[in-house]
């Protein structure tokens, strides 16, 4: 695929400022600003009214880098939920999200790119990759389309500063500065900064007159007290249950009230990661501005209560008494995790089924049902593949995407304070939000220009 760039573009960003505002300026080429750019194109071309100027700024070298990280670079674009689940996984801000998902649900996401060529498939967790299992297929699909719209796009041309007159918009950019009557801001939020998103959105969004929910790391690994996790880094276990306990009474916290989360968990060499691990990052993050370390208790076999498994070894002791412990456990759990929990729970390496003590009994199940961590900080916004926090919800009008401050303005994508879990959440609803800003773009355009004919 041939890279657009800024010089590539028959627009030079400083010649064009100058002369004639565009129509429509995008900053930031994700997966937000690409769907806004191409939903605004194809609108206007549906109720055939004449193609907007549109311009989207790319601080990398190219658009959509960090879609291409995206679920292990597979691109785990949306889930399977019903309408009201989705909603559900962005906790008390979900609502906001009704109009935008009613425009485009996940599956007429799925249709869309299936029509472009792409088609989808749902995995055994509900999560959406491509067939291809190439986020590439992803980001091209939408490269492609904004070409074929006639999108400009300006790769490596990071906007710096945006101010507004009484009609336009002034972004000034490494190119030189550009207007636009109206502007869409989709920089995403402030993690993985190594992939261009530094929280820039946030800065022109309070140029502009918004206020800021203060961002915090979401969807982001933990470190915890432990040091024998890292004896066991790269071993994931599937469905955990995984509860926050909190050192004291419970504040009221703003990223909503704690509950137990299943899913597959990682070790690493630092704590712990994977799905039901970052799942309760958020919660865990916030707790940590107000506590110094937080507990997490790990089921590791949520599915069989403590009585079972009381039974269990004791059919054991009956059935296979001359057989390893160790052995017997190691059918359950992956063989690491069997041997830790003999050596958590104080039992001998050889130890027969026929020799557990009931104490040693009482400690391994323990060591299954209720094994207890302390984290005590987060990866941060490094490593956090969220932003939570962002531009405040009342501000903006989820009918249309547009600032209830600013108008011409809009905002769409992880800029906003609106945060799902791991699971193909956070891009629907970047797409389901530029989708929605795009169309209301559009209409917009229509609008004045059918006022100032
Ligand atoms: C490792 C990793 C894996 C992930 N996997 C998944 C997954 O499988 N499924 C899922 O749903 N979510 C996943 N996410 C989250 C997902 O990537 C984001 O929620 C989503 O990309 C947000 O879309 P957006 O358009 O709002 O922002 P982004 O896609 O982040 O796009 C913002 C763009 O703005 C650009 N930009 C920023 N500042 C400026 C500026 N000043 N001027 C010009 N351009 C600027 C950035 O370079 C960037 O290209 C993952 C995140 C990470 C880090």
């Amino acid at each position: 695929m041939s890279q657009p760039s800024a010089l590539e573009s028959s627009y030079e960003p400083r010649a064009h400022g100058e002369k004639q505002p565009f129509d429509l300026m995008i900053i930031g080429s994700g997966a937000a600003g690409m769907m806004a750019a191409v939903a605004a194109s194809e609108r206007l071309r549906q109720l055939a009214k004449p193609a907007a100027t549109i311009a989207i700024l790319e601080k990398n070298s190219r658009p959509g880098i960090k879609v291409l990280v995206c679920g292990g670079g597979r691109c785990n674009l949306t889930n399977a939920g019903s309408l009201d689940f989705l909603i559900a996984q962005f906790g008390r801000n979900g609502r906001f999200l009704t109009p935008a998902l009613q425009r485009l649900d996940n599956t007429a996401l799925r249709n869309w790119f299936a029509d472009q060529g792409v088609p989808t498939h749902e995995e055994h967790d509900g999560k959406i990759y491509p067939d291809s299992n190439q986020a590439a297929s992803i980001v091209n699909t939408l490269v492609q389309a904004m070409h074929r719209a006639g999108v400009h796009i300006f790769s490596s041309c990071p906007a710096t500063t945006v101010t507004r007159d009484e009609s336009e918009f002034l972004v000034q950019t490494a190119g030189g500065p550009m207007r636009a009557v109206r502007l869409l801001i989709c920089c995403g939020g402030q993690s993985y900064t190594r992939m261009g998103t530094t929280g820039d959105g946030y800065q022109f969004a309070a140029a502009l007159g918004h206020q800021i929910v203060t961002p915090r790391p979401a969807v982001v690994p933990l470190l915890v007290k432990e040091a024998w996790v890292t004896e066991l880094q790269g071993l994931a276990v599937r469905d955990v249950k995984v509860a926050i306990e909190a050192p004291g009474p419970l504040p009221r916290l703003a990223t909503g009230k704690p509950a137990p989360s299943i899913n597959d968990m990682l070790f690493t060499h630092f704590g712990l990661s994977g799905p039901a691990v970052l799942n309760l990052s958020e919660i865990v993050a916030e707790l940590l501005e107000k506590f110094p370390t937080v507990g997490l208790k790990v089921d590791f076999s949520h599915r069989i209560s403590g009585d079972e498994w009381r039974n269990t070894l004791a059919r054991w002791r009956q059935t296979s008494g001359k057989k390893l412990l160790k052995t017997l456990l190691s059918e359950v759990f992956p063989v690491r995790l069997a041997e830790m929990f003999l050596r958590l729970s104080a039992t001998p390496d050889d130890t027969l089924c026929s020799g557990v003590t009931s104490a040693q009994t009482h400690r391994l199940i323990e060591c299954i049902k209720n094994t207890r961590f302390e984290v005590f900080a987060t990866r941060g916004f490094k490593e956090a593949m969220v932003t939570a926090g962002g531009v405040r919800l009342d501000e903006v009008d989820p009918r249309t995407m547009e600032s209830r401050i600013c108008r011409n303005l809009f905002l769409a994508g992880e800029v906003l304070d609106l945060t799902g879990p791991s699971g193909g959440y956070n891009l629907q609803l970047a797409f389901s939000t530029g989708y929605l800003a795009g169309e209301s773009i559009a209409d917009r355009i229509i609008e004045q220009r059918e006022e100032s004919a």
